[in-house]
């Protein structure tokens, strides 16, 4: 059995003014050919995943790469790189033929300049080469936006179980389902819902509230006769376009009208906690500081909601380092920033030279100006961190400086990297990050890598192209009305 095999993954936050471009693909993961199965050590790739699933088969299956693209989180694609990924895409399809099947492992929320639903332009892509028949399943993300293109190309979907995601997990179950698919084993059905809602951040993890009971009635349904996977999509919501909102997805086996039941029961049941996905958690970023400095001990984690690498930010903010000066903190404090002017100024001075500084606030955010500091240098760094986290064993942060500023210590990289949300951005420095009093993530939602060490997490309501209050957007192309933008009382899947 030949399974062709394709991975192509970027989370666009539209209200980023960075674009994502081949340079950004290069600096997460861009593998073609052979290359994409190669023995590697990334323990959480979609490709990873059905390599698992395919070794667990008893009969030979034999995987034809085509490609491994994965960007991470940022802004829109440019239409030049979706050109690019299309064509490669379509190119080694044609050369893979004949195949029995696709397993291509997507994110589900990117969108390009012009092209609102890249998932959709990539699926028909393939789909105009393979023709209609042949199965394609998808693991996605669960923050993923599921288009109409998306559902009638695809044979078969698996969305995140969990947030954090566990991305090895859904790409090895939807790999399950395509192999039996192609073996004629099952027989995929599947129906799915809008649900014209999205949400804040701040309700996101499914280890409580509204989103562990959501998922938790998808875990249930799961285990009914017939059914093969269910899928709640909380689409994550920066993500301005036409089709925006949440999705239920239930996928049978050959048994569309249970499918239609289910999926309509579960988007019934996320609207009817709609209220309580509202909950906010966030402080004021004055009040957050006071808070962290009075703690008694151990490390608080402060969130910048407004400003999350992993929501598509540019990591850039300095509002929260802006409220620490003023409030004189002189207790240990780490701070990530992607500011690539900054750390290549102060790579190339070295350890031990004083800089005068304009800190972070390039991207052009109204609410963010870069900051005039001195700092020191108190040590440089160049290349790869190995976090192992979101489908990655390894971080590319460019050249990178830590800063000394009175007791702050500021981490300032080219690239974003892994935004500062792993212990090991400060330990490559030498410095502890259990030591520090607090410490800034660039995330409102992975602070599992941090977990060992933290007493307190503080979500911080910082400004930004991620910030939870989603009515402050500028939004353009989202569908109206729109729960909560819009007031809606009633709605009917
Ligand atoms: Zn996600």
């Amino acid at each position: 059995m030949r399974i062709a095999l394709a991975e192509i993954r970027q989370e666009t936050c539209s209200f980023s003014t960075v674009r994502t471009t081949l340079d950004t693909f290069r600096q997460h993961r861009w593998l073609e050919g052979n290359a994409v199965i190669a023995p590697n050590d990334e323990p959480s790739s979609g490709i990873r995943g059905f390599q698992i699933a395919a070794a667990e088969e008893d009969a030979d299956v034999e995987p034809v790469p085509i490609l491994d693209a994965l960007a991470g989180a940022s802004g829109p694609l440019t239409d030049e790189i979706l050109q690019i990924l299309k064509d490669k895409l379509a190119a080694g399809l044609r050369q893979a033929l004949p195949v029995d099947g696709l397993f291509f492992s997507l994110h589900g929320a990117a969108a390009a300049e012009t092209e609102p639903d890249v998932e959709g332009a990539l699926l028909e892509t393939a789909r105009a080469v393979v023709g209609p028949d042949l199965p394609i399943v998808a693991p996605l993300d669960h923050h993923a936006n599921i288009t109409a293109r998306m559902m009638r190309h695809l044979t078969g979907l698996v969305g995140h179980r969990t947030q954090p995601h566990d991305g090895f997990d859904t790409a090895y179950l939807a790999a399950k389902l395509l192999l039996a698919t192609v073996r004629g084993r099952v027989r995929p059905a599947m129906a799915w819902h809008k649900i014209p809602m999205i949400t804040h951040q701040e309700q996101f993890l499914t280890s409580g509230g509204p989103m562990r009971e959501w998922f938790q009635m998808a875990r249930d349904f799961d285990s009914r006769p017939g059914v093969l996977h269910v899928s709640p999509f909380p689409m994550q919501p920066w993500l301005d376009v036409p089709e925006a909102g949440w999705t239920s997805v239930v996928v049978t086996d050959g048994d569309p009208q249970l499918a239609a039941a289910l999926s309509e029961e579960l988007a019934r049941k996320a609207w009817e906690l709609r209220e309580r996905f509202w909950v906010y958690e966030s402080l004021p970023v004055e009040e957050a500081i006071r808070r962290a400095v009075a703690a008694p001990s151990g490390l608080v984690v402060l969130s910048d909601t407004g400003d999350s690498v992993f929501g598509g930010a540019p990591g850039d903010s300095t509002v929260i380092l802006r409220e620490m000066l003023r409030q004189e903190v002189d207790q240990l404090a780490l701070v990530p920033l992607v500011d690539s002017r900054s750390a290549r100024a102060a790579y190339e001075a070295g350890p031990g030279a004083a800089l005068r500084l304009a800190l972070g606030g390039y991207q052009g955010a109204d609410h963010c100006l870069p900051m005039a500091v001195d700092a020191e240098v108190a040590a440089v760094a160049e290349g790869f961190v190995d976090a192992d986290a979101n489908y990655k064993r390894a971080f590319d942060m460019g050249r990178s400086a830590l800063l000394a500023i009175g007791a702050l210590r500021v981490v300032v990289s080219e690239y974003a990297g892994v935004g500062g949300n792993h212990p090991l951005v400060y330990r490559r420095f030498g410095l502890e990050p259990a030591e520090a009093k607090m410490a800034v993530l660039k995330t409102a939602s992975n602070f599992q890598h941090y977990r060992p060490m933290t007493a307190q997490i503080l979500r911080v309501n910082t400004p930004g192209p991620t910030m939870s209050a989603l009515h402050q957007l500028p939004w353009q192309r989202i569908p109206r009305p729109m729960y909560p933008l819009d007031p809606m009382d009633h709605w009917q899947p």
